[in-house]
């Protein structure tokens, strides 16, 4: 019965121990996403830190994660869009949720209705929510985003000097939060960062008793001076690399397994896949995995720059050849014990050692995109078992 139950899941989430009826499963350890939060909260004693939950919860399900996160005692998150604030908000009443989109026009009654706390970037866009606290009859919440350096939300030069100059302009609004956002914090040596953090220190400064925040994953490893009170991180509680260089601080999330649909033998000389672009120098047996692109093994990451990637059956490197498929990929096993590798044998694809960075570096992107691009259709298990 457990089998027809998590079918009729349609949103594919499993709690631990639920079997899936899909080939390919990821496993999400949410001991690890704690843990990760405890490693960044540790960066800074004297700062809370909220956690980014955006995208999903950059794939691994938002609400999942806040939950183990808010008993681990993380009391803001941040999403990008209201419609994530409302799916969030159903399922957590409490939690501050921030919407780092703002006041997305025609989205208004949404934000309203479910407590969420737009981050707002630009003077019109305070107008806007302005004239719905007057309508209301009370203050209504509001971060507020100064842009330091990057040039994409948060209000601008002008604005910031005309908001700082006047504080009338911001009458109507409750502010819960000053923030800006780094640019360069995975380089710790670019000289944009210091210039932006004192750019947001000047800002925060004028507003005395107002929470302030502008540390990402990898801000929070900048020291004292980009830490602010409140931290922001999103990719390092997953797992990602927050930085550029040096050893992952952070330990990995996510196993991605796949079961073996067939095994067969194939002869010197033949190739293997769609534009026939992999030819068997000797005879060889291949194993087919029940995942492809669509769950987000990308085609990418056959090049032939870099070495194969492989997949892991039993420990063993099983080299992936031929191109990718949108739900199946073949290793090469010639080279493993036969009865180590037959119909039904599970093989990993993410996790053990293969990490998402890894993945990422030979897909030229980064951990942030293999994450979110995760397939809808794996079920996520979650576990509190840390992933190898
Ligand atoms: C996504 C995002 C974050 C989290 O960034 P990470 O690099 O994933 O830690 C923090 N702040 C803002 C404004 C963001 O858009």
């Amino acid at each position: 019965m457990a089998r027809v139950e998590s079918i009729a899941r349609a949103d594919g989430r499993m709690a631990g121990g639920e079997r899936a009826a899909a080939p390919a499963v990821l496993d999400v350890s949410l001991g690890a996403i704690v843990a990760n939060y405890r490693v960044l909260a540790g960066q800074a004693p004297r700062s809370r830190a909220a956690a980014v939950v955006k995208a999903d919860g950059y794939g691994l399900g938002a609400v999942a994660v806040a939950r183990a996160l808010m008993a681990a005692g993380c009391r803001s998150f941040f999403v990008a869009t209201p419609a994530e604030g409302l799916a969030l908000r159903a399922e957590l009443p409490d939690p501050d949720i921030f919407v780092l989109d703002g006041l997305v026009a025609g989205h208004e009654d949404a934000i309203l209705g479910a407590g969420l706390i737009p981050v707002l970037g630009s003077v019109p866009e305070v107008a806007a929510y302005q004239a719905l606290a007057t309508a209301a009859g009370r203050l209504l919440p509001a971060a507020l985003h100064f842009d330091t350096g990057m040039n994409r939300l948060g209000f601008d030069h002008a604005e910031t000097v005309a908001v700082l100059a006047d504080r009338g302009m911001l009458a109507g609004l409750d502010i819960r939060l000053v923030m800006s956002h780094l640019a360069c914090a995975d380089t710790p040596e670019h000289r944009l960062n210091a210039r932006q953090a004192r750019a947001f220190a000047e800002i925060a400064a004028a507003f005395p008793g107002v929470p302030a925040s502008l540390a990402n994953s990898a801000g929070c490893f900048l020291g004292p001076d980009y830490h602010f009170d409140l931290l922001r991180p999103g990719i390092a509680l997953y797992g990602g690399h927050p930085l550029a260089s040096g050893a992952n601080p952070v330990e990995p999330v996510v196993r991605l397994t796949a079961t073996v649909l067939q095994v067969r033998n194939a002869q010197a000389g033949a190739t293997v896949g769609y534009g026939a672009t992999h030819h068997l120098a000797r005879d060889s047996r291949l194993a087919t995995i029940g995942c492809g692109y669509a769950d987000g093994i990308r085609r990418s990451i056959q090049n032939a720059n870099a070495p194969a990637p492989y997949a892991l059956i039993h420990g063993q490197k099983a080299p992936l050849v031929g191109r990718i498929s949108m739900d199946l990929i073949v290793a090469d096993v010639t080279d493993l014990p036969p009865a180590s590798v037959q119909r039904g044998t599970e093989a990993v694809l993410i996790g053990d050692g293969i990490t998402i960075d890894d993945l990422a570096a030979r897909a030229g992107t980064i951990s942030y995109e293999i994450l979110t691009g995760l397939g809808a259709r794996l079920p996520r298990r979650y576990t509190q078992d840390r992933i190898g």
